[in-house]
């Protein structure tokens, strides 16, 4: 009974293009070299700064759990809030300069808790392309979303103008899109949101390590919690580790631990993951030349892909995709790139919108540049043999 409409979705699944892979990947990260097939060049992952595989991390974990067990043993509210827990809640408001932090296990989480706590009673306005987990957790809170054209504000002042003011307002964007690479213009929708008294909400997810002076993300330092009252942010990708973290004032994060289901209800995560994020902001303090070779990489990057006409996107940040529009095409790129030793990612529908199915190649500071020269050559191998694919 259950079986069959199963059955048939999963059908139509791999007709459509549309089915999910998970490439077995061998224990080598980015800037490795391939010397078989599962060993791969990867350019499709989002350790931007090449801490995930730093051994300072992987000790720091280690020692961790020595310390403090292997396990979390409980969630925070019962016995599972740890010293490098509260420590590291303390670093990462730092970090971004905000009175408070809040530690979560992963990002999906963290925005689901803010959107329940935030969400429910509310008027949501959400960026159309935002991240999947911001648009499950207006499920959670009940809550209905309107979602505005990408970086519009126009349209979204429209469609504050045309909700009733007296119902409270929150407004989410994604600070760096995670399929696009564009960045979202933090001040202008701080002015929107202070123009209608609406509450702004930023998901910092790929800025965190990456943009701002110090790693401090898209929002940070510049735009204080005055303006941006609510930010969150997450460890697996610059930071290498593990978790996220909601960051904000006083009232905002006493009402996530009183109220937050997504937060209450879960295992507080290893305390050696912990100590691991800690030891990575540490090394993000020291090592500034990590982000600034990061940064090289990227324009490097777009000078070589534009110079051989591959249908770049309007990104400044590591995740540069490439626009192929049909998925079949993507998946049949993807494929030839693996062949050759590189690992991309090919992101189709309802990941992103119909017809803007991409290759989503990401840069780190642990690639040399003649890796980067090496998939720029084999990209226009492939275009050269398929030119109105790159075309479309
Ligand atoms: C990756 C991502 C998340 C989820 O973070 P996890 O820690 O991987 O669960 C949330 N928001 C955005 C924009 C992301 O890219």
């Amino acid at each position: 009974m259950w079986r069959k409409p199963l059955e048939r979705r999963l059908a139509e699944q791999r007709r459509a293009g549309l089915w999910r892979e998970r490439a077995v990947v061998a224990a080598r990260g980015a800037g490795s070299p391939s010397d078989d097939d599962t060993c791969l060049r990867d350019f499709a992952g989002n350790d931007y700064l090449g801490l995930a595989r730093d051994p300072r991390l992987a000790e720091a974990q280690a020692e961790g759990a020595r310390r403090h067990g292997a396990g979390g043993r409980a969630s925070h509210l019962v016995s599972g809030h740890l010293a490098p827990h509260h420590a590291l809640e303390e670093r990462l408001a730092a970090l971004v300069g905000r009175p408070r932090a809040l530690l979560f296990s992963t990002g999906y989480m963290a925005n689901l808790a803010v959107l329940q706590v935030l969400g429910e009673g509310t008027t949501l306005l959400q960026d159309r392309l935002n991240h999947a987990s911001l648009l499950d957790g207006a499920r959670l809170a009940g809550a209905r979303s309107r979602r505005f054209h990408h970086g519009d504000l126009g349209d979204l002042e429209r469609l504050l103008e045309r909700g009733n003011a007296e119902t409270p307002r929150l407004i989410v964007s994604d600070g760096v899109f995670s399929m696009d690479g564009d960045v979202a213009d933090i001040a202008g929708l701080a002015e929107t949101a202070r123009g209608h008294g609406a509450c702004l909400a930023i998901d910092d997810a790929h800025g965190i390590g990456v943009l701002g002076d110090h790693g401090d993300g898209c929002v940070g330092h510049k735009h204080d919690s005055t303006r941006v009252p609510v930010l969150t942010g997450t460890l697996g990708k610059a930071l290498g580790s593990a978790g996220a973290f909601v960051a904000g004032d006083a009232t905002l994060i006493d009402a996530m631990i009183q109220f937050a289901r997504p937060y209450i209800y879960t295992t507080a995560q290893p305390p050696g993951i912990a100590c691991a994020t800690l030891r990575a902001l540490d090394i993000l303090a020291e090592e500034p030349e990590r982000r600034r070779r990061l940064h090289d990489h990227i324009a490097y990057w777009r000078q070589g892909a534009a110079a051989l006409g591959l249908p770049l996107m309007a990104s400044d940040t590591p995740i540069q995709p490439l626009l192929l529009g049909d998925c079949i095409r993507t998946l049949r790129w993807r494929d030839a790139l693996r062949r050759r030793g590189f690992l991309v990612g090919a992101i189709r529908p309802p990941t992103v919108p119909r017809h803007q199915a991409r290759l989503r190649i990401t840069l780190s500071a642990a690639h040399e540049r003649h890796e980067l020269d090496a998939l720029l050559e084999t990209l226009a191998e492939l275009a050269s043999c398929d030119p109105q694919e790159v075309a479309s």
